[in-house]
């Protein structure tokens, strides 16, 4: 039984779903720490990072959510999100949109009142993530070797409450960044992150070369391994 609203002028419509799974989502983990990256780095958020990602990006650094999890129902989430007194709310992965029924929980996390935000691979189609959600998405860079993967259709759902990040291995990465900017008028969209790949490109290096050429980016460095190293579900 399709249990969709249907959808208001002006919003896109959320996808059916099989309801036989529509109410399980495959988690990895769900944590409470302080929000590392983006316009909310530093906020206590409950963090909801789900299993699976498509993608193999050479500086990844969450390749344990690629498998296992635990299936949880929606609602199960929901009350574990609820023992966390805060009202930020990141979902994650892993490549959170590779579970349909992620769309489903963004929706019910606005419904109850969270500030939400999904990390994305940029890889995946966004068109229908909750209008109130923040989405952080990310253009796969040549260092990342899955530039052939981003989904260029995704900066058309851009609105000015999202971010587009860029994950900088090196010097041509960021010539590229630059190009993209260009080419795209990402600045005019919403804030650009540019970030450096954690141990291999120097973040006072990318902020010299922001500096020079007077990017109207932000750096963006991960706070939470500034804090606590690499140690997952940090
Ligand atoms: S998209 Fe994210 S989770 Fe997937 S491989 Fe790349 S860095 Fe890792």
């Amino acid at each position: 039984m399709a249990t969709e609203s249907a959808a208001q002028p002006g919003t896109l419509p959320t996808p059916v779903v099989d309801q036989a799974h529509a109410q399980n989502l495959r988690v990895t983990e769900i944590f409470f720490s302080l929000q590392g990256e983006t316009s909310r780095i530093g906020l206590p958020t409950v963090f909801i990072r789900l299993t699976g990602c498509p993608l193999r990006c050479g500086y990844c650094d969450t390749a344990y959510a690629f498998h296992g999890g635990n299936s949880l129902s929606l609602a199960t989430i929901m009350q574990k999100v609820a023992t966390y007194q805060t009202r930020y709310v990141t979902v994650t992965g892993g490549e959170p949109l590779a579970q349909r029924p992620v769309f489903m929980l963004l929706r019910q996390l606005a419904d109850a009142g969270y500030s939400v935000s999904l990390e994305t691979s940029g890889a995946l189609d966004v068109s229908a993530v909750d209008a109130r959600v923040s989405k952080i998405v990310d253009l796969k860079t040549p260092g990342s070797g899955e530039l052939a993967r981003n989904l260029w259709s995704n900066l058309t759902h851009i609105t000015t409450h999202d971010e587009i990040k860029f994950v900088l291995c090196d010097e041509a990465d960021y010539d590229w960044a630059c190009q993209q900017l260009h080419t795209h008028q990402l600045v005019a969209r919403c804030p650009v992150l540019f970030s450096p790949v954690y141990g291999k490109l120097a973040p006072d290096t990318l902020a010299s070369w922001i500096l020079r050429d007077a990017l109207p980016v932000r750096l963006q460095v991960q706070l939470h391994k500034i804090l606590w190293g690499e140690t997952p579900g940090r």
